[in-house]
């Protein structure tokens, strides 16, 4: 198991000189970058070539039109100041911008692009089964498919539904476990996120975190009286919250991994201190796997730390870019999902044949040998190589990866909880943000997001990142 936190002060990579990034750049793409570093001639050149002027014109126009320009917060850059870049195309571990700008990319569309985006299979597979129509609202036989790659996969999973989203996901699974046990309360951790429903809306990480929004007016009380709160990590508060809601608690959910509030990996000692105790007040544990789940290992965080919930979230990766959701567990409780049983949750479009589809194309291309290790080795090579660049630079710099996940805070560190998160000097994070913007690096928008490489990530493209790192951590 790779350890959790990388600390600081790892061995250098190599400078390459500001000519040659820019030589590189020049060579890999029509993207010219703003250098800090590079001679006033070289920079004026960058500046002339490097526009996002289409960009700019494009944001002001939806800002118009929807609130904020966007139909999701984070992608509005608010947290890292000036507009965000609209997005032209995508492919492999590339986009391009629509003033034609070229970015390697570490989000990935947040998550689903595990196997880069755009993969000529899984464009083909979805030009396929389009001709035969783009959704049924009946029975389809690639639901089976996916279903059982889903189920053969994933330890805790027996049984599947499939919704268009995480969200959905979350809300599914947060009335299934209170169906199941006639409870009501569950635990959350501050920072994570499970979707924007209503009882989840409590210290809630991804965009909530980003905006440093309180908990979001129009959620009633009634829906969050039922929602308790625990710093991740914290053995215990846990304890001290069963103890005080004896045969109360339906339910702990959480992300296994945070992505929601920056990379912030679990103690090992946590994961089992939480499976135990939830068994012994017949609690349910709800491992939210829409983002970890094929991502840091193919059966999830559950499989890579070797503890099995009652019951998993999925989405992201199994639509492979198309509207999915999943949440699964034990027959025994599943059993209790509409129609076979009580619980009501329904959708239009579940299960639709292209999102499943890319789904199946992508699992089929994780379950090849050597893809995890492959995103390990790159991932971990780029998290070096970028805690090493910002230390060098005298900067205060922690961070981590599993397998295909990582992060890094403007921190000492080490970072356990979200509180220890906030700690992160977010303004240096912005610059440095634009910066590698402006040096051809996508990464997320926002301090409190973890990170994605891709199958498609090359050595080169790390390299190209780390060297860009170097150059902005100069200038910050
Ligand atoms: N749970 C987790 C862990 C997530 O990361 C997300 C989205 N980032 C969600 C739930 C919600 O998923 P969606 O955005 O598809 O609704």
């Amino acid at each position: 198991m790779a350890a959790a936190i990388v600390g600081v002060g790892l061995l250098c990579p190599s400078r390459l000189s500001q000519t040659s990034i820019h030589r590189r750049h020049k060579r890999s793409s029509s993207f010219i970058r703003v250098n800090a570093l590079s001679s006033s001639s070289a920079v004026e050149e960058s500046k002339k070539t490097y526009t996002l002027k289409k960009s700019e014109e494009a944001f002001n126009a939806a800002k118009e039109l929807m609130p904020g320009g966007v139909n999701s917060p984070v992608r509005a850059f608010k947290s890292v100041g000036g507009q965000p870049i609209v997005i032209d195309s995508v492919k492999g571990s590339r986009m391009w911008d629509i003033d034609g700008n070229e970015y390697i990319d570490y989000v990935g569309s947040w998550g689903p692009a595990i196997i880069g985006h755009a993969d000529d299979e899984v464009l083909a597979a979805l030009a396929e089964t389009m001709k035969k129509g783009t959704s049924f609202g009946a029975p389809c036989l690639l639901e089976n498919v996916l279903a059982e790659m889903v189920i053969s996969a994933v330890p805790s999973i027996e049984m599947v539904r499939f919704v268009n989203s995480g969200t959905e996901a979350c809300m599914g699974v947060l009335r299934l476990a209170r169906a199941f046990t006639g409870r009501e309360k569950i635990i959350k951790f501050e920072g994570c996120y499970h979707g924007h429903a209503d009882p989840f809306l409590v210290k809630a990480g991804s965009g909530v975190a980003t905006l440093g929004l309180p908990d979001s007016p129009g959620v009633p009380k009634a829906a969050t009286l039922g929602t308790l709160t625990s710093p991740y990590n914290s053995i215990s508060t846990v304890e001290n919250l069963f103890e005080s809601n004896k045969g109360e608690i339906a339910a702990v959910i959480l992300e296994p991994v945070v992505g929601n509030a920056g990379f912030i990996p679990p103690t090992l000692d946590f994961l089992n201190t939480l499976r135990k105790i939830t068994k012994d007040n017949g609690a349910l544990l709800i491992f939210d796997e829409v983002m970890t789940g094929f991502r840091i290992s193919y059966g999830g965080a559950q499989e890579y730390f070797g503890i099995t919930p009652d019951l998993t979230t999925l989405g992201k990766i199994i639509g492979g870019g198309l509207p999915v959701g999943a949440y699964g567990g034990r027959r025994e409780i599943m059993e209790m999902v509409a129609p076979a049983g009580p619980m009501y949750q329904a959708g239009t479009l579940s299960g639709n044949p292209l999102a499943m589809t890319a789904g199946i194309h992508t699992l089929k291309r994780l379950k090849e040998p050597g893809t995890y290790e492959y995103l390990n080795k790159i991932t971990g090579e780029l998290i070096q190589g970028i805690l090493n660049a910002g230390k060098k630079a005298g900067h205060a710099i922690c961070g981590g990866y599993i397998n295909g996940m990582f992060g890094f805070f403007f921190t000492e560190g080490l970072v356990f909880n979200f509180d220890d998160a906030k700690k992160s000097d977010t303004a240096k994070f912005a610059k440095f943000y634009r910066g590698m913007l402006e040096q051809g690096v996508y990464l997320a928008p926002s301090q409190f997001e973890a990170g994605f490489t891709s199958l498609a990530h090359t050595p080169e493209d790390i390299q190209q990142t780390i060297d860009a790192a170097e150059v902005v951590f100069r200038t910050l």
